[in-house]
């Protein structure tokens, strides 16, 4: 793969006790040292105009303000420092370039992953939380709609907290759709099965809420029984990939029990939903918290563009995921 990355995204640091640190970003890259087809790519900082096109004018530049000033706590878990700013630019401005390669023709062994931080999925419209001060895949997904051919994304947020701000940007818009798929009641709590969008909107947003202890096969049956046939009727043009990395059963921050093996399978069944539509597809950067958890599961994703193939599980969806697949499926008028 070619992973989107700079040093300006290592200069966020929220601090030592801090889960959401720059040592992520390291043990990302030393997990891919050893990788047979790893390249690294870096990006301009997305302009203020880009973000603002997703985010509130005002909201941006109270964040710019915020970190001039040298920053501090914007909420009990959102931290900058002064170096924040920059960085969430260039965290977004590495979503962008991914969007823009995987839109040019990069795919296979050549599919892009920008590696940036700050994350993004829990910003909002004009507020950040959740360690996310720019939605960084929604500002790609905006970015690609207004530059290039592509009139329809497909965004999947595999990430264990629900992808509450890529949601809330988009809720009411028909060309994005937003799929989540995250622990029920885990932060920021939001996430039901009913919500659906709204207006032009309607039936474009798809929330998974999964149990706490839900498994691959759960995950997997998600992905085949819900995402593909509805990514088939929209037909997007791309494909972004939130790809949060704790909902591993190693994360020390959930209680979802992924193996290392589900990000091989899910990345393997992405890439083909996306290819049955003819979409280009990426990748960007959510959560993940443990270095060795993140380590694995980022070079697996690559395993999987190199040519490993992954290794399917044995078992049966648990009852309570075919409880919250039923409802999914009964909100979307999908037939199971
Ligand atoms: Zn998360």
């Amino acid at each position: 793969m070619q992973f989107g990355y700079s040093d300006t995204c290592l200069a966020h640091d929220p601090g030592p006790r801090h889960p959401e640190s720059p040592d992520r970003l390291r043990a990302i890259r030393e997990g891919l040292k050893r990788k047979h087809g790893v390249e690294y790519v870096e990006a301009d900082p997305a302009s203020v105009e880009t973000i603002t096109a997703v985010h509130d004018d005002a909201y941006v530049e109270d964040v710019r303000e915020f970190c001039a000033e040298g920053g501090g706590s914007w909420d009990p878990d959102t931290t900058a420092v002064e170096e924040t700013w920059d960085a969430a630019l260039q965290s977004a401005g590495l979503a962008c370039w991914a969007a823009d390669a995987a839109l040019s023709g990069a795919d296979g062994r050549e599919t892009p992953f920008s590696i940036g931080r700050p994350p993004g999925h829990h910003a909002v419209v004009d507020d950040a939380m959740g360690f996310c001060f720019v939605n960084n895949v929604a500002v790609a997904a905006q970015h690609a709609l207004d530059t290039s051919d592509a009139e329809r994304v497909a965004i999947v947020d595999w990430d264990v907290h629900h992808g509450n701000g890529t949601q809330d940007i988009f809720y009411d818009r028909g060309n994005v759709f937003v799929v989540s798929l995250h622990e029920q009641g885990l932060y920021p709590g939001t996430g039901e099965a009913d919500e659906i969008g709204e207006g032009d909107g309607e039936g474009t947003t798809m929330d998974v809420p999964m149990p706490a202890g839900a498994d691959d096969v759960d995950y997997l049956a998600a992905l085949d029984s819900l995402v593909a046939p509805a990514f088939a009727d929209f037909d997007p043009d791309l494909v972004l990939v939130s790809a949060g990395f704790d909902a591993h059963r190693h994360d020390p921050i959930s209680r979802v029990r992924l193996t290392t093996e589900a990000y091989a399978l899910m990345t393997d069944r992405v890439r083909a939903v996306a290819a049955a539509s003819d979409a280009a597809l990426a990748f960007v950067l959510e959560g993940g918290y443990g270095l060795e958890v993140l380590a694995d599961t980022v070079s697996l994703v690559h395993e999987t563009f190199d040519g490993r193939e992954p290794i399917e599980p044995d078992g049966d969806v648990s009852d309570d995921a075919e409880d919250v697949l039923a409802a999914v499926a009964d909100a979307h008028g999908i037939e199971r």
